[in-house]
């Protein structure tokens, strides 16, 4: 079995976007900036967005967190996010969700111009990853195929299990491995929460991608032997003997999926090192785009 590491991909690929930017620097070009928008004070939201800021920090880009309070309306929302779209100097930015049930996720992704949308959430970008045209790729399928890619693992005529329909993973990355050419033509099963018999599905997978939100529900015995396993859940679950007092812990269930499988990303440093990662490339993409 090998470890997907997350965290070792992600320190190669942050070092590969730092030298791009002392280059950019060197040539007089423009440093990417990427702006991020938090509302209220989620703990999950808080720590993701926190890590975004870091990254950014260490590659040399420029960052600019918007902390807005939990009652922000949604019309001032949409005014933070128009004077981010008419903004030069911000090659790209993202709003961290979920947003409080006040406001409509759909009507402030919509409202994102999608040439900063470095998120990969508009429908713009959607439409044009379904049609194979280069747009911004949703930020966790992205790094899925990154971290497939880089472990050299193939996905050509290989039969994908994806569980999980959610717009900003399950349903872009069945979409994107099931499409043709380099890092697609696979066979792609999408399950969810209707699917009957889930585990004859996922018995058959050559590479499962688990994203279901359910702590450790893709057990050992859902496993063909041999399986290449992503693990993207991120779930907080209740640890006293923690000094937080909650662990990090995936979809999957490490301890009897590990033994089964060839390559298992771990939670935490698996897939959430590469979504970040992705972020921080699109950004660097929208940054070159205007160059
Ligand atoms: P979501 O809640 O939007 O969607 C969950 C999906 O799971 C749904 O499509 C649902 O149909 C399916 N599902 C629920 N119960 C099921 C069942 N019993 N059998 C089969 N399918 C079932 O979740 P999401 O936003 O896609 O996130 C999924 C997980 O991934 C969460 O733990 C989230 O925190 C994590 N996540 C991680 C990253 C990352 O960077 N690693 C990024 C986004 C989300």
């Amino acid at each position: 079995m090998t470890l997907l590491d997350g965290k070792k991909l992600a320190t190669q690929i942050k070092s590969e976007i730092k030298e791009k930017v002392l280059t950019r620097a060197a040539e007089g070009k423009k440093i990417p900036h990427l702006a991020a928008i938090l509302v209220g004070e989620n703990p999950a939201s808080m720590a993701y967005v926190r890590n975004k800021v870091k990254s950014c920090e260490e590659v040399g880009f420029t960052s600019t967190l918007f902390k807005e309070p939990e009652t922000i309306s949604e019309n001032d929302l949409l005014h933070l996010v128009e004077n981010l779209n008419n903004n030069p100097e911000i090659d790209g930015f993202i709003v961290q969700l979920p947003l409080p049930g006040h406001i409509n996720e759909h009507l402030i992704t919509l409202a994102i111009n999608a040439e900063k949308d470095v998120d990969g959430f508009h429908p713009v970008n959607l439409g044009k990853m379904m049609l194979g045209l280069p747009c911004f790729l949703s930020a966790t399928p992205k790094g899925i195929l990154e971290m497939l890619s880089r472990y050299d693992i193939p996905t050509k005529g290989k039969h994908v299990v994806v569980v999980g329909r959610s717009h900003i993973v399950g349903t872009p990355m069945s979409i994107l491995l099931s499409r043709k050419g380099k890092q697609g033509d696979a066979t792609v099963t999408l399950c969810h929460s209707y699917t009957q018999d889930l585990k004859s599905f996922t018995l058959q997978a050559d590479i499962l991608i688990a994203a279901t939100g359910i702590p450790e529900f893709i057990t050992g015995d859902m496993v063909k032997p041999g399986a290449v396993v992503i693990d993207v859940g991120i779930n907080r679950v209740e640890d006293s003997s923690n000094p937080k007092g909650f662990r990090l812990t995936g979809d999957v269930h490490f301890p009897s999926v590990e033994p089964v499988s060839s390559y298992i990303s771990p939670v935490p440093g698996g897939v959430g090192q590469l979504t970040v990662m992705a972020l921080i490339q699109n950004t660097l993409l929208a940054a070159e785009r205007k160059d």
